[in-house]
């Protein structure tokens, strides 16, 4: 427990020392877009990133300091691992927001930032937000994936460390394609103990996409979207682009973050469209950039921008939970959207 302490704090320090270098050698390029590659020379190694049995003793060891957080077991993952939901619920009225990790094992970051949240949340810094907004997380949704207890090889994956990482659940299946017929134990958990149990608002769903996606010419350090099927009812979809906006707002004004449109499907599979038309909820899919490990190179990023991105994900989390709050988010204006430009890949010679 001390030593994930530590551990986050590690990445937190490596995040600042990166943001005093960039402002002080290169005022002119400093967003995490812009940081290292992987392309086979960064050091990427899978042992700094918290375990599942970490994150399990993280929680409980939270659960034991914070009065107004709840821990509760939602299911077990195909391996068995209990999967958890965080609860802040201070009144049921109030409006609701889930926050998703790790649907795909090897995008652990937002993890990371997101059990930073759960103890800035305990921290008596947000305890008046708390108060007008209902917050619940169920974070690392694939652990089986995250720790590479799965049922096929992942010998071509290329991270060092002391496990692979996949997007995959045990059985090598895709659980953001399972939004619909909900085939397994970790998405019937989601759908029958979190979505199905609770009056959400508002969800934002975790990820991390490949390192390389670009926007106006710089390498971009995430990117949203809303739901984009035509089944969403629209004012659904208004409150997920106000729920962007908050996000946009916050994060790309930093110099640090950049922000892509993402190109994403219509699908009701995935569940950005599928949440949004089953349950109502407005949803917006953040993807940050490069994953914690992968069979492709330009997937990953090297993880000296660790730190930035759990920066982005604490604040991410943040903005959020107090734009509702305070409702500001209603007053959003959403504009800004018809002109993002959707990322595009930057082709590297
Ligand atoms: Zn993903």
């Amino acid at each position: 427990m001390k030593k994930i302490s530590k551990k986050l704090l590690m990445f937190s320090l490596a995040g600042a020392f990166v943001v005093g270098g960039s402002i002080l050698t290169s005022p002119a390029v400093h967003a995490v877009g812009n940081g290292p590659n992987y392309n086979g020379n960064e050091t990427v190694n899978t042992s700094i990133l918290t375990t599942y049995d970490e994150m399990v003793d993280y929680l409980k060891k939270q659960d034991s300091k914070q009065s107004q957080m709840e821990l509760e077991v939602i299911g077990q993952s195909m391996k068995g691992r209990d999967l958890y939901l965080v609860k802040y619920i201070s009144n049921p009225e109030n409006p609701t927001i889930l926050f998703l990790t790790q649907q795909h094992g090897n995008e652990q970051l937002t993890t990371e930032g997101t059990l930073e949240f759960i103890k800035h949340l305990g921290t008596g810094k947000t305890k008046g937000v708390l108060d007008n907004v209902n917050v619940l997380i169920v974070p690392m949704l694939n652990p089986d994936g995250a720790m590479g207890d799965v049922d096929f090889d992942l010998d071509d994956y290329i991270a060092s460390g002391d496990r692979h990482l996949t997007r995959y659940n045990a059985a090598g299946e895709d659980l953001n394609r399972d939004h619909v017929n909900k085939v397994f134990p970790e998405t019937q958990a989601l759908h029958n103990n979190v979505l199905s149990a609770y009056d959400i608002d508002y969800m934002i769903d975790l990820h991390h996409q490949g390192a390389n996606s670009e926007r106006d010419g710089e390498l971009v350090s995430g990117s949203i979207l809303y739901p984009t099927t035509e089944n969403a009812d629209p004012e659904v979809v208004h409150k997920s682009k106000q729920l962007g906006a908050v996000v946009f707002d916050k994060i790309d004004s930093t110099g640090w973050g950049h922000l892509g449109k993402y190109n994403g499907g219509s699908a009701e599979t995935i569940s950005r469209n599928g949440i949004s038309v089953e349950y109502g909820i407005s949803t917006l899919l953040f993807e940050m950039r490069g994953m914690s490990d992968h069979s492709n190179e330009s997937a990953i990023l090297g993880q000296k921008s660790n730190g930035y991105l759990i920066k982005q994900t604490v604040n991410t989390l943040d903005a959020a939970v107090r734009a509702i709050s305070d409702g500001s988010i209603n007053n959003k204006d959403v504009s800004f959207w018809d002109t993002l430009p959707t990322q595009s890949t930057r082709t590297t010679e």
